[in-house]
């Protein structure tokens, strides 16, 4: 029996077990996807201890790991992949030479996902210059992924420091930007001089009118994610940057007030379903040794109509 499950608190609403269910189905291996409700309390870390040990006796095969314990579950493992490390949170743990290994598959799945979009024949292909909205723990993945992709990264957040906090992490775990010259550690030297840099999102405005082109334009916040969906992150009076393609995070629900905005002033626009079928399918791979197609997964799921 292949056994794997997700740890974090609150669950209810998560969709792995239906994709994770549908690739074990597709893959044709004898298993199951449980959902570990975990409480952040003296006796939910121990039941996060309990897992961890099946985990390395080979009762639980994989986990993914979602909030509140991407940070806090690192404590527990062996080893960081280079992407946990640098995004500095873990979503998915495997077992390699004995050693229980923590990685992240958010970064990768936007990536594929993103791939994915510009394979097809009606997008342009403009790696070039990119707005993300939020600096919270999404965001860090996405922005190291397009960091690493060779994107021109804004960071708009409400909280300027967050955002400069993560441009600053970032710049070190990029190997080409370590390696230019002496990188400097405060963020508003880095504002100019490195290809990534924050802005407060209430310059957004200012900062759209004077800046150069925008390709594409990545909701990272959590605004407009069920139930409030009479949100968006984007200001309501204000235009996107012309021609941009928008990429919102959030796929709950599969159109946001966002997205809903933006095709109605033409942009191409694109819900983060892809990215979440994607991220599921890197760690499926990872604990099986299968890499099941996303289409197999999207028809078996009947998500005909979002971004696959
Ligand atoms: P998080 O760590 O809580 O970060 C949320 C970010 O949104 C923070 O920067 C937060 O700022 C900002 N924010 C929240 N409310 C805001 C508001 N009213 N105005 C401006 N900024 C606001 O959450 P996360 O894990 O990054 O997740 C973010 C979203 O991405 C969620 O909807 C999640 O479901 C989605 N997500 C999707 C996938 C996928 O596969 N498609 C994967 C991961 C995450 P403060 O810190 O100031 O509150």
């Amino acid at each position: 029996m292949y056994r794997l499950g997700l740890v974090g608190y609150p669950l209810e609403h998560s969709l792995s077990p239906m994709i994770h269910g549908s690739a074990l189905r597709i893959a044709n291996i004898n298993g199951d996807y449980r959902l570990y409700p975990v409480p952040p309390s003296p006796q939910g870390m121990a039941e996060l201890g309990q897992l961890i040990s099946k985990m390395r006796h080979g009762k639980l095969k994989g986990l993914n790991i979602t909030i509140p314990y991407k940070q806090a579950i690192m404590e527990y493992l062996d080893v960081l992949t280079p992407a946990a490390q640098a995004i500095g949170a873990v979503n998915t743990l495997f077992m390699s030479d004995g050693k229980l290994v923590g990685d992240n598959s958010d970064a990768p799945g936007f990536m594929a996902d993103l791939e994915n979009i510009y394979s097809k024949k009606t997008v342009g292909r403009e790696v070039s210059r990119v707005l993300v909205l939020g600096a919270g723990g999404a965001a860090r993945a996405v922005v190291y992924a397009l960091g690493m992709a060779g994107w021109e990264v804004i960071i708009a957040a409400r909280r300027l420091k967050q955002a400069s906090d993560l441009v600053t992490h970032i710049l070190h775990k990029i190997p080409d930007l370590k390696n230019t010259q002496s990188v400097p550690t405060n963020a508003s030297e880095l504002n100019g001089r490195f290809p990534i840099r924050a802005i407060d999102l209430n310059e957004l405005p200012v900062f759209i009118q004077q800046t150069d082109p925008i390709h594409l334009v990545v909701n990272a916040t959590s605004v407009g994610m069920f139930p409030d969906i009479y949100a968006s992150p984007w200001p309501e009076h204000l235009e996107l940057p012309a021609s941009a393609m928008v990429y919102d995070l959030v796929y709950n629900p599969e159109e946001t007030l966002f997205l809903h905005r933006a095709r109605q002033q033409g942009h191409l626009a694109w819900s983060g379903w892809g990215m979440l079928v994607e991220q599921a399918l890197i760690s499926f791979e990872k604990w099986t040794g299968i890499a099941v197609p996303r289409q197999l997964v999207v028809q078996s799921l009947s998500i005909e109509g979002k971004p696959d």
